[in-house]
């Protein structure tokens, strides 16, 4: 089995739909770590498609904000006036939809999937300090994680020494493999599909081949232009039109 693993589409279609292109014949399922909606200006599109390729979805922070979970009060500026655009676009159904999607951790045969980390879905793994406690907690060898939209991730080695997962500078597709180790734990970040905060503007995915064992981590570029138009025509903040160009 090849699981396509998406975080963090935060509805931009056109990174979703490059995404799932640039993957096409690669994969078997789809599973999805939160944070749908927010930010972009097709959040009803996004879910629509989630919705209907993904076999797994889990809850982010943003999708509790954009359906009513919660109210937003947490976010900076920009994203609270972005979640409350989104709340206002969404369709009935779609709220629906997402006010019911499971918070993680959510176990798929051979891994997990988080959106923050497993003993708390609205954490920030960024760093040693949480990803040490997190790796050492997990009961399976791999744990797929999204929320912080830097593509990587961390793994701790057989000696208990950790290590970060650096993306190398790589042309559009696969750009590194990661075969997974016995004895090795690992916790994956895919990167973000629609809002990258790596350095890279590109859309990130990564692809899980179950039977071999070997992660493939992904980026490709997307119509950035077109994203960022749509987002001018609906009045979305100028700082989230612009940050998507830098992938910051
Ligand atoms: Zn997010």
């Amino acid at each position: 089995m090849r699981y396509l693993v998406l975080s963090d589409p935060h509805a931009n279609l056109e990174a979703l739909e490059k995404c799932l292109e640039e993957a096409k014949g690669n994969y078997d399922r789809v599973v999805c770590l939160g944070d749908l909606v927010g930010y972009g200006p097709d959040p009803n599109e996004v879910t629509r498609i989630t919705r209907e390729a993904a076999s797994a979805v889990i809850r982010g922070n943003h999708d509790k904000a954009c359906c009513g979970i919660t109210d937003a009060s947490e976010f900076n500026p920009f994203a609270r006036a972005a979640a409350v655009w989104t709340q206002r676009t969404l369709t009935p159904d779609h709220i629906e939809y997402l006010r019911n999607l499971p918070a993680g951790p959510l176990v798929i045969p051979g891994f997990e999937a988080v959106h923050g980390s497993e003993r708390d879905e609205d954490e920030y793994v960024m760093g040693a300090a949480e990803a040490i406690p997190a790796l050492k907690e997990q009961s399976l060898q791999l744990v797929f994680f999204g929320h912080t939209h830097h593509q990587g991730g961390f793994l701790l080695g057989p000696g208990g020494t950790l290590k970060r997962i650096k993306m190398p500078d790589q042309d559009d597709g696969c750009i590194l493999s990661l075969p997974l180790e016995r004895g090795t734990r690992y916790l994956i970040n895919p990167g973000s599909a629609g809002q990258p905060r790596d350095g890279d503007w590109r859309a990130a995915f990564a692809i899980l081949d179950e039977d071999s064992r070997v992660v493939d981590y992904y980026r490709t570029s997307y119509n950035l232009a077109q994203t960022q138009e749509k987002m001018s025509r609906a009045g979305l903040p100028e700082p989230l039109i612009r940050r998507l160009e830098f992938g910051r």
